[in-house]
């Protein structure tokens, strides 16, 4: 891996590989940004490439020093994870047999700054901590580590990779110098669907979906892809004047938050579709061509229906980006649909 393969975060690379050339690294970085968009990666690169032995600051990928770092086995590169995700690949064990925490606690954080960083520096030529996601360090994690964000031992960079920085408290965020990640051109997530060889339709609804993040876009293949498409059909065969299959509906798609997004998402897909066909009559390209029928079905409830929905699922999804439950948020959206 060199800098060259993190695509389209030009401003934030840039700034790392210029503090990198002249040897003036900040102590500490916040890399905030959409989920799937890079951010870990380069956390990773700019460990590589300041430690390569090649010296010409990238990371080459290929001597020891890089290779020991993409293992997660170099002693200079502290990589802290959820608590739970650590003691899965056997790297941590919670004090005194307690279940693992989904967060990054405070016993992490004080085996970071009291044992493994009051050692010196092993092998590399700077020392990076990489917390990955440094959200998930609960509020008292978050206190533990103030000290060491505003005074890190000589040579050492922390990284704080972080998809909802909101979740950081203002001091800690205050510490770090932060540059952001932007989601990615839906152009280019195409390309790499593309190259990767999904199929054009595939790769044109996982595009739409995925909402610049081309983790998420590469995540939802073709199963993905179909199983959402068959939630957007359900939905769109639904009975006018019975609640209860919606209720059903709501119930089967909403459990996971995310899932349920992803569906309202897609039906805002289909009622364009239906607001187009409701507008300009058939026989235009629609986004979902194999909906034709209830498309068309229903478009013949006129142009103000679809726009109602439409309304109503951009709310939906709202909603669930603010953390609503995914079944109430469906319910909601339907009696929208049906009584609006
Ligand atoms: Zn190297």
């Amino acid at each position: 891996m060199s800098f060259a393969e993190i695509i389209g975060q030009e401003r934030a690379v840039d700034a790392l590989r210029a503090a990198l050339r002249r040897g003036a690294l900040h102590h500490a970085y916040l890399l905030s940004g959409p989920e799937g968009v890079g951010k870990g990666l380069t956390a990773r690169l700019l460990a590589q490439a300041a430690n390569c032995e090649r010296d010409d600051g990238d990371a080459c990928g290929a001597c020891a020093s890089c290779r020991k770092i993409a293992r997660g086995v170099h002693p200079d590169v502290i990589i802290v994870e959820r608590e739970r995700d650590m003691a899965r690949a056997g790297r941590w064990e919670p004090k005194g047999g307690r279940t693992p925490s989904r967060d990054i606690v405070v016993d992490q954080i004080r085996e970071l700054v009291d044992r493994r960083l009051s050692l010196r520096r092993f092998e590399g030529r700077r020392r990076f901590v990489i917390l990955d996601p440094a959200d998930a360090m609960n509020p008292q994690a978050q206190n533990a580590i103030l000290k060491t964000l505003e005074e890190p031992p000589p040579d050492t960079t922390l990284v704080l990779v972080s998809s909802s920085a909101d979740g950081l408290l203002p001091t800690v965020r205050s510490r770090c110098l932060r540059l952001p990640f932007g989601p990615l051109p839906d152009a280019l997530l195409a390309e790499r669907l593309a190259a990767e060889g999904r199929a054009p339709d595939v790769a044109r609804l996982a595009t739409t979906l995925a909402a610049g993040s081309l983790g998420k876009a590469l995540a939802l293949d073709e199963e993905a892809i179909a199983a959402r498409r068959a939630a957007v059909e359900e939905a769109a065969a639904l009975p006018p004047d019975d609640a209860r299959p919606w209720i059903a509906f709501a119930g089967r798609h909403g459990a996971k938050r995310e899932r349920a997004r992803e569906v309202c998402e897609l039906l805002l897909v289909w009622l364009r579709d239906v607001l187009v066909v409701a507008t300009v009559g058939e026989g235009v390209p629609l986004a979902l061509e194999d909906l034709g029928e209830a498309t068309v079905r229903a478009a013949r409830l006129g142009p103000e229906v679809a726009l109602r929905r439409i309304d109503s699922v951009r709310r939906a999804i709202l909603a669930l980006r603010h953390n609503a439950s995914g079944p109430l948020a469906l319910e909601h959206m339907f009696i929208g649909w049906f009584h609006g």
